[in-house]
């Protein structure tokens, strides 16, 4: 059977394809061999991304994933506890790569939406006695992806960075969704980034490049992680190919997370008067939204298939919770179509 045609994409903004523009700085970009430390585009994008952080380096990497991984590895040692939400990526779909590359474990807090107190963290780290782990790093994710996108505030993010000081602690960004988080709230990247030791902000989600993340921290964090580059196998040569794609989004692709922001708002509020589908408008923060349609007599996956059929496509959690997520390849319109089709399904029962 030939693949359902998609027209809406709402599955993830990892989706994104590159631009036309895109494309044209990928097939121009000045190239050489990254490991070297050649590659001029690359060497750019990190020099760019440093900046924007307020770090002193920055390392390119394939993958957000691979910078959670490697960060993890190089904040603690084998045995060692981390500290984050228990809805965090780290847990949830890294294939559970911090117990089996760091050798860590992560105790989850319950945060609301993702994001939890200071207090909560405070009560989670061990006595430091030889009976118990060792807690050595508390790692937060900017925005919350399965908390809704839930803006860390910077006085929340203050309060564990000070808590973390004054424990000896050190403390990581999954910033995947950082820059939706800055354009949402106002707040620099960099002030929510001194907050932290190290972060990393991903290329393929919102930003709309096909591959890449960059880690940033301090040049002696920044040199362990790239031993741990060379070891996994992270290290590139022309790079700079995909670096190009990171420099254009971040000079074009910035400022307009604001209309994903707005749009996921939008769906929000046009699904929320369909009967039987449930979700909280106001906690649509920045571009994902979650909705319950257990009070519609179907399950999600049911309502995700018949959705694929009418070339609209979003993601199903469980029976009961779907997810869509906005980004520059669905416009307004896209979205009011997607809430139409919804609705029909839906009432059609
Ligand atoms: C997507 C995502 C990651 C992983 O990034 P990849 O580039 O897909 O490996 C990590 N954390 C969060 C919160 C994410 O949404």
């Amino acid at each position: 059977m030939a693949a359902q045609r998609i027209d809406i994409e709402l599955y993830s903004d990892t989706r994104t394809r590159p631009t036309q523009a895109m494309r044209s700085a990928i097939a121009e970009a000045d190239v050489g061999d990254e490991q070297a430390g050649e590659d001029p585009s690359t060497n750019a994008l990190c020099a760019r991304v440093a900046d924007l952080l307020g770090k002193e380096a920055a390392v390119f990497l394939p993958s957000g994933t691979m910078c959670n991984e490697i960060a993890l590895a190089v904040h603690c040692r084998p045995g060692d506890e981390v500290i984050a939400d228990r809805t965090c990526h780290l847990t949830n779909f890294e294939g559970g790569g911090p117990a089996a590359l760091a050798g860590v474990f992560i105790q989850g807090l319950d945060g609301e939406r993702g994001v939890f107190t200071a207090d909560q963290a405070a009560a989670a780290i061990r006595w430091r006695d030889r009976y118990a782990p060792r807690t050595s790093l508390i790692s937060v994710e900017q925005t919350a992806n399965l908390g809704g996108g839930t803006v860390w505030s910077l006085a929340a993010l203050e309060a564990v960075g000070s808590l973390a000081k004054e424990h000896g602690l050190a403390t990581h960004m999954d910033g995947a969704r950082l820059l939706n988080a800055v354009v949402a709230s106002g707040v620099p990247a960099a002030d929510f980034a001194a907050t932290v030791d190290s972060l990393w902000l991903d290329l393929s989600k919102g930003l709309g490049c096909p591959v890449g993340a960059v880690l940033a921290g301090s040049q002696a964090f920044i040199d362990e992680v790239w031993r741990w580059k060379q070891r996994l196998g992270g290290a590139m040569r022309q790079s700079g190919i995909l670096a190009a794609a990171g420099l254009y989004a971040l000079d074009n692709h910035v400022t307009r997370l604001a209309d994903d922001h707005a749009n996921a708002r939008l769906f929000a509020d046009l699904i929320a008067a369909v009967d039987g589908i449930s979700v909280t408008p106001e906690h649509v923060e920045t571009n994902i939204v979650y909705f319950d349609v257990s009070g519609t007599g179907l399950t999600a996956f049911d309502i995700a298939e018949r959705l694929v059929e009418k070339g609209v496509r979003i993601g199903a959690f469980d029976a009961a919770l779907m997810r869509a997520v906005t980004h520059l390849d669905v416009d307004e319109e896209g979205v009011r179509i997607a809430a139409e089709v919804l609705g029909d399904i839906v009432r059609s029962g």
